[in-house]
C-alpha cells in the first residue's frame, strides 16, 4: 500500500524548471526537441496523423513516447517551431500557448472501455479546459502532473502533484503527492475539486518562496494544500500499489469489442507506425509505460491488427524484455552521453544478454539517468569503463 503523507522539508530550487514544450523547444545534440502534451494520452486518429507528418516533415521521422504519456519530436531545425506550432494548433493539440507546458495529465489506461469504476475521459477534457481557462495556472511549474485514476490504481502512484482517485462509482478521493488527502467529492464535482487543489498548490508554493517544482517538495505540502480546498473530509485510505508494468495484449471491453495494448520498444514510434495506428481506430491512448492502446476493435479485426503492428516492432507479449527496459536518449541525441544506450540496450535485448537477468532496468548515458521510472529499477549507466550495473 502507498505510504502515508509525510512532512518534507522545503527544497529551495536555484533555477526555474526548463521543461521543453512544443513552442519552447530544448536544444539537444541532434537538433531541437519539442514535447507535445497529450492530456490523458488521448489522441484522435487525425491528430496522430498530424503528428506523424510533423515527425516526417520537420523532425527525425519518429515520435518519442514519454513516461507521462506525452510525445516528443527530435531533430527539428531551429526554425521549425513556428510551423510545428501551426500544425499542432490546427489539430487541436495546442489549445493554449501560455499553458502548453503544464498540461501534464495522466489518465487510467483503458478507462471507459475495460475495468475501473468510471470513465475518466470526460475528466481529462474538463480538467484540461479548466487548466487552460485560468491565466493563473499558466504559472504552474512545467513539472506539474495531474493523475486521473478510475479506481484501478494504475496512475495514482506515478508521482502526480494533484490527482483524483475513484473509490467507487459515486465517490472520489483527492490525492496530493500520490496519497489520499481525505478530501472527497462526487464524480460530478471532482474536476472542480482537482482544479481548486491545483490553484491551492500554486498558492502554497508562492507562500513557501515560489521555487518548488513539485507539491511533494513543499513543507507539509499535502496537508497544507488540502487545508486550502473545500469539501467533505473522510479518513484517508491506503491506495493500491502502482503496477510495475502496464497492461499488454488484448483486453475485452465492456461493450464486447477488443482493445489491443502494445508496447513500443524504448518508446520510439516511427511515423509509419503512427500512421498504421491511426488507420486502426478513431482514438488511441498513449500510456506512461510507453505503450499504445488501440481500442474498439471488432473481433474479426483483432488478429490482423495485432499482426500488422507486431511486424513493425510493437510488442504484445507480456514476457517480452521490452516491458522492463527503458533508456534515456543517449548518443547521438544527448551531448552528455557516453554511449548509444538505446542501441546497446536493443542489442542486449535481442541477444538475451540484458544484465541483472533482464529484471526491470533503466539504461542511461550518464549519472543523471533521465527518464528513470519510479520504483525498483536496476540502473545500467554508461561510464568511461563501460556500463555499470547497480
Ligand atoms: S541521462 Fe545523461 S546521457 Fe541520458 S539523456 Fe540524460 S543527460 Fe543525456
Amino acid at each position: 500500500m502507498t505510504s502515508p503523507a509525510v512532512s518534507s522539508p522545503a527544497v529551495p530550487r536555484v533555477r526555474v524548471d526548463a521543461c521543453p514544450g512544443a513552442l519552447q523547444t530544448h536544444t539537444a545534440a541532434d537538433g531541437e526537441l519539442a514535447r507535445v502534451r497529450v492530456p490523458g494520452g488521448l489522441l484522435t486518429s487525425g491528430q496522430l496523423r498530424v503528428l506523424a507528418a510533423a515527425a516526417r516533415d520537420l523532425g527525425d521521422g519518429a515520435l518519442e513516447l514519454t513516461s507521462r504519456g506525452n510525445l516528443q519530436l527530435r531533430g527539428l531545425a531551429p526554425e521549425a517551431a513556428p510551423e510545428l506550432g501551426r500544425r499542432l494548433a490546427a489539430a487541436g493539440l495546442l489549445p493554449s500557448e501560455s499553458h502548453e507546458r503544464v498540461r501534464n495529465v495522466l489518465a487510467s489506461a483503458l478507462t471507459g472501455r475495460a475495468g475501473g469504476h468510471l470513465d475518466v475521459r470526460p475528466w481529462v477534457t474538463a480538467f484540461d479546459a479548466g487548466l487552460c481557462a485560468d491565466p493563473a495556472l499558466a504559472g504552474l511549474p512545467g513539472r506539474f502532473l495531474a493523475t486521473l485514476d478510475d479506481g484501478r490504481g494504475d496512475v495514482t502512484g506515478l508521482g502526480g502533484d494533484v490527482g483524483l482517485f475513484a473509490l467507487g462509482p459515486d465517490a472520489v478521493a483527492l490525492t496530493l503527492a500520490g496519497v489520499d488527502s481525505g478530501v472527497r467529492a462526487a464524480p460530478s464535482d471532482a474536476v472542480g475539486l482537482a482544479l481548486a487543489a491545483t490553484l491551492a498548490f500554486l498558492a502554497e508554493r508562492t507562500a513557501q518562496g515560489g521555487t518548488a517544482w513539485r507539491l511533494a517538495e513543499l513543507t507539509d505540502g499535502p496537508a497544507r494544500v488540502a487545508a486550502r480546498v473545500p469539501g467533505p473530509r473522510a479518513t484517508p485510505v491506503p491506495l493500491p500499489p502502482t503496477p510495475v508494468t502496464g497492461p499488454v495484449g488484448a483486453d475485452v471491453q465492456a461493450d464486447g469489442r477488443t482493445a489491443l495494448v502494445g508496447v513500443v520498444p524504448l518508446g520510439r514510434l516511427g511515423a509509419a507506425q503512427a500512421d498504421l495506428l491511426a488507420g486502426l481506430a478513431d482514438e488511441v491512448q498513449l500510456t506512461p509505460w510507453r505503450s499504445v492502446v488501440v481500442p474498439d476493435l471488432d473481433e474479426h479485426r483483432v488478429d490482423d491488427a495485432a499482426v500488422d503492428l507486431h511486424r513493425t516492432g510493437v510488442v504484445f507479449d507480456a514476457d517480452s524484455p521490452w516491458l522492463r527496459v527503458t533508456a534515456c536518449a543517449g548518443r547521438p541525441g544527448c551531448a552528455k552521453s557516453l554511449a548509444d544506450v538505446r542501441a546497446d540496450a536493443a542489442a542486449a535485448a535481442a541477444t538475451g544478454t540484458l544484465p541483472a537477468d533482464g529484471t526491470r532496468q533503466h539504461w542511461a548515458g550518464c549519472e543523471r539517468r533521465c527518464g528513470r521510472p519510479r520504483g525498483d529499477v536496476v540502473d545500467v549507466v554508461a561510464s568511461p569503463a563501460g556500463y555499470r550495473v547497480s
